[in-house]
């Protein structure tokens, strides 16, 4: 299979904190990458913005020590690098104040397509987007990209939408979530709305319920201050998996238009019920040989806040009545996946014998680490011996499917990147949706706060608590394996 690159438009890109470890290990590398698959137009250039002096061939240096680090040697040989290093320079900023904001103004082009990217702290974003205005450095079609976390709840996610209303439109900002640039979330449209197979099943009335896990097997250790303020619940459930719940849960849209899109899963969001206690089991991990407690990594050995989270979600709407989303994450637990797996029901009689067993359709979505689905079937076990049912995978794994080029697939940030240059806002949040979103999480965060609830200790390298399992056990259900 040949895979089609289709170039952009020329364009400069700055990186606001293109000296941070998210522009080292993903953007830069994810930006070469594109450079390498012939997408990047003779002109594009990108332009590195932060704290710090350095030069253009300081920050070339800097870049290609990145690549060195994350492109695999087969894929970097030193023209390409050099070539692409070409691309680049460095201006010293300070977000905060007005250094450095008239020296941008002049590196940056005003005929291509301008794009800023704010990969800095949150605290940042306002300033950043004030000062672009003020300095004249953005024009009404200059898009700006908006890392997480998008506010810490619903009245400064408001308070940050304000702030950059003033100076950007709607359709100019793209606030990124990773997950929706993964190959498989898209796919997973590509499933539910390009095949007349699926759609007819998927409602309550033929899905049991729907498991959504995203598992780290990492520590917080080293930004332990920075996750106190946060936790599991509005670091990954509030935008990544409630993202990913959209995805599964929302009606087809009219067509595949960013508008149409986001309207559909913000009805989703609006639809999620209030979540009770009983349905909420918070984790923090405790220390094993490999490293310290939550409790230590945090530094504050009073601390609440949550490594794990599991939670029983309801969707009040005709499609999903009745058919719950369990939502898990956690960190150092067994290992690193992330996955969406759809139950089936079982069939509604069986007309085979008790020896047969029960079995039901399971369409597992796995976003890491190997992208993929699989979708399990019964049939008849082969062989004399009467009607013996088994379970077996129809695997629909790119590579296997569509020739080992399949398996390259970009990464979630440059295919995003990309998106942002061609003005494509579909896989990226809207103001409304990740308002919704903390509207939803807010009473949810304040009600174990009011309680005083404390999270249960769990093993590391386990699945997280033991009264996770349990959430599923009392409903007949049981998680499926966090493995590799
Ligand atoms: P970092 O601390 O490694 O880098 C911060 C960057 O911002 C540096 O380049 C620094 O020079 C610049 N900076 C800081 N203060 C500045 C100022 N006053 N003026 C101009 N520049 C300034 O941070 P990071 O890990 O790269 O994260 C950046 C953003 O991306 C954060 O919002 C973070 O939440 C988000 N994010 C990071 C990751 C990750 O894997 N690192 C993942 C998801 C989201």
């Amino acid at each position: 299979m040949v895979s089609r690159v289709i170039p952009v438009d020329p364009f400069d890109l700055v990186i606001f904190g293109g000296t941070g470890d998210l522009a080292r290990r993903k953007i830069l590398p994810g930006l070469y990458r594109r450079f390498v698959a012939g997408q990047m137009p003779e002109d594009a250039r990108i332009i590195g913005a932060a704290r710090g002096e350095m030069d253009q061939a300081g920050y070339q240096a800097f870049v290609g020590e990145a690549i060195a680090e994350f492109i695999s040697e087969k894929k970097r040989d030193a023209e390409t690098v050099a070539a692409f290093l070409e691309r680049l320079n460095y201006t010293p900023i300070d977000a905060r104040g007005e250094g450095g904001w008239d020296a941008l103004a002049k590196m940056v082009r005003k005929e291509a397509i301008t794009a800023f990217y704010f990969s800095v702290g949150p605290g940042l974003f306002g300033d950043i987007a004030t000062r672009l205005h003020k300095h004249k450095i953005a024009t009404p079609e200059s898009r700006i990209v908006v890392e997480k976390p998008f506010g810490r709840d619903l009245e400064s996610a408001k308070a940050l939408n304000a702030v950059l209303a003033e100076s950007f439109d709607e359709h100019q900002i793209y606030r990124i979530d990773h997950y929706l640039g993964k190959e498989t979330v898209q796919n997973l449209m590509a499933v539910r709305f390009a095949n007349v197979l699926f759609e007819p099943l998927w409602n309550a009335q033929y899905i049991d319920h729907v498991q959504i896990t995203v598992a780290e097997t990492v520590s917080v250790g080293g930004r332990g201050g920075y996750y106190d303020k946060s936790g599991a619940m509005r670091d990954m459930i509030q935008n990544h998996l409630m993202q990913l719940l959209c995805l599964t849960a929302m009606e087809p849209p009219s067509k595949f238009d960013p508008d149409a899109v986001r309207d559909e899963k913000l009805k989703v969001i609006r639809a999620l019920d209030a979540v009770p206690t009983e349905n909420i089991v918070r984790g923090q991990y405790g220390a094993d040989g490999d490293g310290p407690s939550y409790v230590e990594d945090s530094e504050d050995p009073e601390s609440r806040t949550e490594s794990f989270i599991a939670m029983k979600v309801d969707i009040s709407n005709w499609r999903w009545k009745g058919t719950p989303f369990y939502l898990r994450t956690g960190k150092r637990l067994k290992a690193r996946m992330s996955e969406i797996v759809v139950h089936f029901k079982e069939t509604p009689h069986s007309i085979f014998d008790e020896d047969a067993g029960s079995h039901a359709n399971i369409l597992s979505i796995r976003l890491q680490p190997d992208e993929g689905m699989d979708l399990r079937v019964t049939i008849k076990e082969p062989g004399p011996g009467g009607m013996r049912l088994v379970d077996v995978p129809l695997d629909m794994t790119f590579a296997d499917a569509l020739g080992p080029e399949a398996a390259d697939v970009p990464d979630a940030y440059e295919r995003l990147i990309m998106d942002v240059i061609r003005g494509n806002q579909t896989l990226f949040m809207r103001g409304d949706e990740v308002e919704a979103a903390w509207a939803w999480t807010d009473p949810i965060i304040e009600g174990w706060i009011t309680r005083g609830d404390k999270p249960k200790t769990y093993d590391p390298g386990s699945s997280g608590p033991e009264d996770a399992l349990m959430l599923l056990h009392r409903d007949g259900r049981r998680w499926r394996e966090i493995s590799a």
